[in-house]
C-alpha cells in the first residue's frame, strides 16, 4: 500500500495538538466527579482512537487516573478481519497495563447469523427494520455495564448506590462519538451512525445506553473526541499511537484497513462486514485493495446474499386480514415476514462456503483465518431449523410471499385476484 502523505506538518500538527488539549480539558472537567470509568469500544476507528488516547493520557499523568477503568469491547462476530485482529492485540496491550477488559457478545440465539439463519428474521435493511445495532451491540453492552455497576456497589461499603450521595459517584462511560469541528460549530449534534464517516454503535451508546435496564440513573456519558476531525483520528491511529512515547499501540492496522489518510477513503463508515445498511461496501473494498487482505474477497458475496434473502420467494407473507390485539385490522396488511427453511439453509451453506474459501486461501498464504460462523453457532442454526422455529407472530403455515393472493387493505376492502 502506498505510504500516507505527511499531512501533518506545521499548522495541521498544531491543530492535532489542540484537539488533544481540548480532550484533556474535557476529561479534567469531568474526572473528579467520577471514581470509576468505563469505555464502550467497538474496535472501529473512533472508539479505538478514544480508548488508546485515554489510556495514554492516564499513563502519562495528563489526566488523573480513576479508581477503576474498565473497557468493554463489543464483539459482534461481524467485525472486519483486520479490525478484529487489531482489537485482540490492543486488548493484550491494555491488559498488560492492568486495565480490566471485558469482551461483550450477544447471547448465542441473538447473534447476527443465528438470528437470521436460525430464527428466520430477515437481514436488517433500513432504519425501521434495524434490529441489529440494538441486539448485537447495545443490549449486550447494557447488560455488561449493569453487572460492573453492581460489582462496584457491592465492593463499596457493602453496597450504597452509584448515585453520588453516600455511595461511589456515578460511573463515567466514555464513548467514541465524534462530530468534527463543522458540526460542532453548527451545533448540529447528530448521533446517527448511518452517515458516512460514523462508527456504528457509538451514537447509540451515547444516547441509549444511559436508559438501558439496570443502567438508568447510574452512569454519565462523555465523548471526549467529539470535536476531533476524521483526519486527526487517522493521524492518531497511524502515526502517533504506534510510537513508544504515545503508548506503542497496535492501531496502525486499523488505519491501514480503511485506507489510512488517503482522501478517498477518509469517510469510511465503520461497522460489520457487508453491513446491509451501508450503500456500498466501502470499508471492505478498501481492505481488499491491500494485497495482504485480498484473500478476503469472497466476503463480497455477503451483501448480495442479504439482498437475495429478502426476496419474496424466500419469505412468508401474512395472507390478509391480520388484526391487532384490540381486534382492529393491522395497518400493514399482507406484510412480508420470515425466511423459509429452504432460504435459511441456502444462506447457511453460502456463508459456510464463503468462510471455507477464505480459510483455504488463508492456510495457503499463511494469513489469519476468518471466523464468521463457528461450530457452536452453526449447530445452533441447524437445531433451530430442525425445531421449526419461527419468529414471534408467525406460525409457519403462512404462504410464501410470491404466492398470488387477493389484495387486503387496512380499511377492510379486498381486491380479488384478476384471472
Ligand atoms: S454495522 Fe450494519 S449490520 Fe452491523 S450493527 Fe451496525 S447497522 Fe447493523
Amino acid at each position: 500500500m502506498a505510504s500516507a502523505p505527511d499531512l501533518f506538518a506545521g499548522s495541521q500538527r498544531l491543530q492535532m495538538t489542540e484537539s488533544i488539549e481540548l480532550t484533556v480539558q474535557s476529561m479534567q472537567a469531568y474526572a473528579h466527579d467520577h471514581d470509576h470509568w468505563g469505555m464502550a469500544w467497538s474496535g472501529g476507528k473512533d472508539s479505538s482512537a478514544t480508548v488508546t488516547l485515554i489510556c495514554w493520557l492516564i499513563d502519562t499523568g495528563r489526566i488523573p487516573a480513576p479508581r477503576s477503568f474498565t473497557v468493554f469491547y463489543a464483539d459482534t462476530r461481524m467485525e472486519l478481519t483486520p479490525l478484529a485482529i487489531a482489537a485482540l492485540q490492543i486488548m493484550d496491550e491494555m491488559r498488560d497495563r492492568g486495565i480490566e477488559v471485558h469482551v461483550v457478545r450477544a447471547p448465542l440465539d441473538k447473534r447476527y447469523f443465528v438470528y437470521i439463519l436460525g430464527r428466520g428474521v430477515p437481514p436488517p435493511n433500513n432504519n425501521t427494520l434495524r434490529w441489529c445495532t440494538r441486539q448485537i451491540k447495545i443490549d449486550p453492552m447494557g447488560e455488561a455495564v449493569a453487572r460492573k455497576l453492581d460489582e462496584i456497589e457491592r465492593n463499596h461499603n457493602g453496597g450504597p448506590g452509584l448515585d453520588g450521595a453516600d455511595g461511589p459517584k456515578p460511573f463515567l462511560m466514555i464513548t467514541g462519538v465524534r462530530q468534527g469541528e463543522s458540526a460542532m460549530r453548527d451545533r448540529r449534534i447528530e448521533m446517527s451512525c448511518s452517515k458516512d464517516g460514523a462508527e456504528c454503535g457509538q451514537g447509540w451508546y451515547q444516547k441509549t445506553l444511559p436508559e438501558a435496564k439496570g443502567v438508568r440513573g447510574r452512569i454519565a456519558t462523555l465523548a471526549p473526541l467529539l470535536h476531533w476531525r476524521v483526519c486527526h483520528v487517522w493521524e492518531w491511529l497511524k502515526h502517533w499511537a504506534p510510537q513508544p512515547q504515545f503508548g506503542d499501540w497496535s492501531t496502525a492496522m486499523i488505519a491501514d484497513a480503511y485506507g489510512g489518510d488517503e482522501a478517498e477513503e477518509i469517510n469510511a463508515r465503520t461497522g460489520c462486514i457487508g453491513c446491509p445498511l451501508a450503500a456500498k461496501d466501502m470499508a471492505l473494498d478498501t481492505i481488499l485493495r491491500n494485497p495482504a487482505w485480498a484473500y478476503l474477497s469472497p466476503l463480497k458475496g455477503l451483501k448480495p446474499l442479504y439482498r437475495e434473502l429478502r426476496l419474496a420467494r424466500n419469505r412468508l407473507r401474512q395472507p390478509g386480514g391480520e388484526r391487532r390485539q384490540d381486534g382492529t385490522l393491522a395497518k400493514n396488511q399482507q406484510r412480508m415476514g420470515p425466511l423459509t427453511f429452504e432460504a435459511r439453509l441456502m444462506g447457511l451453506e453460502r456463508v459456510l462456503s464463503i468462510q471455507a474459501e477464505v480459510n483455504t486461501a488463508a492456510v495457503r498464504l499463511g494469513r489469519p483465518r476468518l471466523d464468521l460462523l463457528d461450530a457452536e453457532e452453526e449447530a445452533r442454526i441447524r437445531d433451530l431449523i430442525a425445531g421449526k422455529t419461527w419468529p414471534d407472530g408467525w406460525a409457519g403455515d403462512e404462504p410464501t410471499a410470491d404466492t398470488p393472493l387477493p389484495a387486503y387493505f387496512s380499511d377492510g376492502t379486498i381486491q380479488q385476484l384478476l384471472v
